[in-house]
């Protein structure tokens, strides 16, 4: 009796282990599977990029002074044409005009994102990209590059940026300087917009 009952019994036990085995397996899988959908779900939720101070956002109508150069956005221009459009606006002054910056240096992550908006809005990239650089591309990212607030200092700075070494490069964007050519010389012509390559 005792022979038949561990006979009877011990091929039930093997059974019971292999499902039990089984079900541990699934529930690992599943739970893989789990922490692997929670973390996508995650670094979706998270990618909006939102531009910062330290990204050189200026926020909307908050134009700002060369001075300011605690704001990474003056503060990481290029030396030489943070020097020049600093004695380009000591020179305004004293046509008393201001010169207020809307856009300095940017980071790549918020040229990269001020170029999705522009596909947004624009519709297309093509169209886009004779707005905005590709941040490969932007002399905004490398601090080459200042966008003047004031239609005043604008038409200023048309007239006598050459003296100073400064130019506007576009001609859809006459906001847009750049330090192309030494004090005094002639700007080269402008190219059409920013999806065009700077001509020689
Ligand atoms: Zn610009």
């Amino acid at each position: 009796m005792q022979i038949s009952t561990t006979l009877v019994t011990a091929p039930s036990r093997v059974r019971q282990a292999t499902f039990v085995a089984l079900a541990v397996c699934l529930a690992a899988i599943v739970a893989a599977c789990v922490i692997v959908v929670a973390g996508l779900t995650t670094s979706f939720a998270t990618a909006p990029f939102s531009p910062r101070v330290e990204d050189g956002h200026i926020p909307e109508g908050a134009a700002v002074s060369l001075d300011d150069d605690h704001l990474p956005a003056i503060g990481e221009l290029d030396p030489a044409l943070l020097g020049a459009m600093r004695e380009a606006a000591t020179a305004a002054a004293g046509a008393g005009l201001d010169v207020p910056v809307t856009s300095g240096w940017r980071s790549a992550a918020y040229q990269d994102w001020l170029l999705g908006v522009a596909v947004e809005t624009y519709g297309s990239e093509d169209v886009a990209r004779q707005f905005v650089a590709t941040p490969e591309e932007s002399s905004h990212v490398t601090g080459e590059a200042v966008d003047i607030g004031s239609v005043d200092a604008q038409s200023w700075l048309s007239q006598h940026g050459a003296e100073y070494g400064l130019c506007q490069v576009y001609a859809n964007e006459p906001w847009h300087y750049e330090r192309l050519i030494e004090p005094g010389e002639v700007c080269p012509d402008m190219v059409p917009d920013a999806s065009s390559q700077r001509g020689s």
